[in-house]
């Protein structure tokens, strides 16, 4: 056990997948030439977005299921270590052995290591956004063994060495006859025949899965939820992969971020209405799968929890950033934002793309290290009214945009923006001189970069003080 007397740290660097290799602005000019995207996400989003609303229209309370979420995870966060050890204390008590990981390097080595100690070489995965975050997969490559997702779309990502573009849809990028070219060159044992029905392409993944379930002995999960008063951990999904895998084999090792606490079994009420809603636009999700420690003679007998920091504390520490951790991953703010919709997921370099993307990386590895994703939103606040925990990203997004490191030209521009403002005389010899450049469409160097992506607008043709004296 080690005992951690430092500030809270950021995510470390060159492990993970947390950084872009490019600013946002760059990559989303790319990938904003990619029509066949721009059409798989149109189209996705869009179903998504319906099915999602029809839904919710349906409950009366949606609203103050919102604000209970929000203050649940609100009041979870202000007693987050405590609950944690709360956490702790019950899943060793049911026979379950918990692990604290600082970063993501230390909890790739308890995983790798966990998994070595087995002598198995091979282990599946249920989908799990903590585990991508700290480039678990990679790591486990890196040290002989083979992880094998099982959730069809992150299936679809890892055949295609690909990477994933959206939490929940993590191939929705892809349409069915790509999935369908994918499964052909990569898939052992598909049928040459196949079509790009979805039916048969999902026969081809079960076939190819059900092998593997029953031959693997060793899980690695996420988990969505874990209840500090008994030390139960939860899975939601759809497809019932997460359950053969969570209960197949003989060890089960989950990774979970500290945030994903909640203190009773009454709080979770509130998130298994909103979260699939919110997500897949269904009433229930299909599968609920609950574990607390071992039971003997049923299910896993070696059961592991890892609880991840890498980078939580320090947001927890800022009191704006800290409604990040609030985030339940449901997707939602993605399927309703129109930079996402046009540039989609890889853009934004991080597993977490979109809205909390683009205020949940930048925290995690230090706003220097994501400095353009603050400012890769419109600011439409079309996220906010969609979050289904009421996390107010647009507001985030301007606290970290305050936060970036800005060029030394933008910081002259402003302190003298302020000093003109600051004296009536000059202000208003500048804008009489504002009115000289009314047919100036774009600023000279180095302000240029403001114009270059929008324009100039016209000056008025009287200001606000000449129009005042005429009265
Ligand atoms: S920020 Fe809100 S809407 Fe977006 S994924 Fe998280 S919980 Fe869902």
């Amino acid at each position: 056990m080690t005992t951690f007397l430092g500030m809270p740290a950021t995510a470390p660097r060159g492990v993970g997948n947390l950084r872009g290799d490019e600013p946002f602005p760059q990559a989303a000019r790319r990938e904003l030439g990619n029509a066949q995207l721009r059409r798989n996400l149109g189209h996705a989003t869009t179903t998504i977005r319906r099915k999602s609303g029809a839904v919710i229209s349906e409950l009366p309370d949606w609203q103050e299921l919102r604000t209970a979420g929000s203050a649940l995870k609100a009041a979870t966060m202000a007693r987050l270590p405590e609950l944690l050890e709360q956490l702790e204390a019950n899943v060793t008590a049911a026979g379950g052995v918990v692990h604290w990981a600082a970063d993501a390097n230390e909890a790739n080595r308890i995983v790798t290591d966990l998994v070595r100690a087995t002598g198995h070489q091979r282990v599946i995965k249920v989908k799990s956004m903590a585990t991508q975050e700290i480039g678990l997969n990679e790591a486990l490559e890196a040290a002989g063994i083979a992880p094998v997702e099982t959730d069809l779309a992150e299936l679809i990502v890892q055949l295609g060495h690909d990477r994933p573009s959206h939490i929940l849809v993590p191939a929705i990028h892809r349409n069915r006859s790509e999935i369908r070219e994918i499964f052909l060159r990569e898939m052992p044992g598909v049928d040459p025949g196949l079509t790009d029905e979805p039916a048969e392409l999902a026969a081809a993944a079960r076939r190819y899965l059900r092998e593997t379930f029953l031959s693997t002995k060793v899980a690695v999960s996420g988990a969505n939820f874990a209840i500090a008063e008994t030390g139960t951990l939860a899975v939601l999904e759809s497809e019932g992969n997460g359950r053969m895998c969570l209960t197949l084999p003989d060890t089960l090792i989950t990774v979970m971020g500290i945030e994903k606490l909640v203190p009773t079994w009454r709080d979770l009420e509130v998130f298994l209405q909103l979260l699939p809603r919110s997500s897949t636009g269904e009433r229930m999700n299909p599968y609920t799968s609950m574990w607390t420690g071992v039971t003997p003679g049923d299910g896993p007998q070696n059961v592991h929890l890892v609880l991840l920091d890498n980078g939580r504390t320090a947001v927890l520490a800022d009191e704006v950033g800290r409604q990040a951790l609030h985030c339940i991953r449901c997707s939602a703010c993605m399927n309703v934002c129109p930079v996402y919709e046009r540039t989609g997921g890889h853009a934004y370099g991080s597993v977490y793309p979109g809205p909390i993307g683009a205020v949940l990386s930048p925290q995690l590895t230090g706003v220097a290290d994501n400095a353009s994703l603050p400012y890769a939103s419109s600011l439409c606040g079309a996220c906010f009214d969609a979050c289904p925990v009421k996390i107010d990203i647009p507001s985030l997004l301007v606290h970290l945009r305050n936060e970036v490191p800005h060029p030394r030209s933008e910081r002259v521009a402003m302190a003298a923006a302020a000093y003109t403002m600051d004296h009536l005389a000059l202000y208003t010899r500048a804008q009489h001189a504002a009115k000289l450049s009314k047919h100036v469409k774009r600023l000279p160097p180095p302000f240029n970069g403001w114009t270059a992506s929008r324009d100039l607008p016209p000056p008025p043709p009287e200001t606000f003080r000449d129009w005042w004296a005429k009265r």
